[in-house]
């Protein structure tokens, strides 16, 4: 069976390119470019890796990053005061909350604070019950990023068989939503499901968030399946060798030669995550656009 390894790499830049086109028409329309708040609590050096690369897609694109950070020991307040001050600038039409927070901040609580039409990770209460209603709204980035990584393979979602393991608030369960909308047949596992591999080898669509390296193996896997592999993994220097350091919850190696099609790490799921974040920006600030009645120079505003 020939396999098709998908390219994250690809379709992030397709997207990429379709939201900077579409930023310098918002520009010309409204006479300012989309804006994007990261707020960064804390010094992680994972986190803040993430943050620059998100600054920097941002600029890349044409929307405007707001870069927010506070230090490790911030009290709740400071983080509140933060993001309501974000919440009430204009110039800001999405939000970012770099999850996880240091303790004891919860990050939940700070999440719901966000302006819900400035959620442009998806997380707050508000777009998580949108989803789940089936109603439209900012969606969590890569569970979005899947689904077009999904449509470009041409697989059929309608009635087929998808199998999600890992069912966190962040990829899981939006993940599951969106497919439920696909009209495939969902099935969540998770570290107390029975017969992992049992209940793996049905999917028509496998589809791996766990954050343990090369658990699923071949055993896992149907022939022909699609499999996506969201997890990353970083190897130990003397387990990475030669290699970039970063594995998937998918022993790669053993299940290419089964699957239809199937995701690399990295360069699969990951850029996709960026490249929604730019476009639920932009979908952020035409919302609030269209919200404000903002009329553009020169027309009369529809409010
Ligand atoms: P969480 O730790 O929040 O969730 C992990 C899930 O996996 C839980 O539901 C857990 O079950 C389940 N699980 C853990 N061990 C097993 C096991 N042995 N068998 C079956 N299920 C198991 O992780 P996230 O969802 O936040 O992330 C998952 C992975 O995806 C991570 O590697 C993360 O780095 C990556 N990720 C990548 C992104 C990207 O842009 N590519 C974005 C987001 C995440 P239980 O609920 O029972 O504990």
């Amino acid at each position: 069976m020939s396999t098709t390894v998908i390219d994250g790499r690809a379709n992030a830049a397709r997207v990429r390119a379709g939201v900077a086109r579409e930023v310098q028409d918002f520009q010309d329309r409204y006479g300012r470019a989309p804006g994007l708040a990261t707020v960064l609590v804390g010094e992680d050096p994972g986190s803040a890796v993430y943050v620059a690369g998100k600054q920097r897609a941002s600029l890349e694109v044409g929307i405007v990053p707001f870069d927010r950070r506070l230090p490790a020991d911030a009290s709740f307040d400071q983080v509140a005061g933060e993001l309501e001050s974000l919440n009430a600038d204009a110039a800001v039409n999405g939000i970012l909350l770099q999850l996880p927070v240091p303790e004891p901040l919860d990050g939940d609580v700070l999440t719901a604070m966000i302006d819900p039409d400035k959620d442009v990770d998806g997380l707050t209460p508000v777009n998580t019950g949108l989803l789940a209603l089936g109603r439209p709204g900012l969606r969590p980035c890569t569970p979005a990023g899947v689904m077009e990584l999904l449509a470009d393979t041409g697989v059929v979602l309608e009635g087929a068989e998808a199998v999600i393991v890992g069912r966190s608030n962040l990829f899981g369960k939006p993940m599951a939503q969106l497919l439920l909308g696909a009209n495939a047949t969902v099935t969540i596992c998770h570290s107390r499901t029975r017969d992992l591999d049992d209940v793996c080898a049905r999917a028509d669509v496998l589809i791996a968030a766990v954050g343990q390296p090369r658990l699923i193996g071949a055993g896992f896997v149907k022939p022909g399946a699609v499999v996506i592999d969201v997890g990353i993994n970083r190897l130990t220097p003397e387990q990475a060798g030669n290699s970039s350091g970063l594995v998937g919850d998918v022993d790669f190696a053993a299940v290419a030669p089964i699957a239809s099609a199937i995701t690399p790490v990295p360069g699969g799921v990951g850029p996709m995550t960026i490249a929604f974040l730019l476009r639920n920006t932009l979908q952020a600030a035409r919302l609030q656009a269209g919200r404000e009645g903002a009329a553009a120079p020169g027309e009369q505003s529809a409010a």
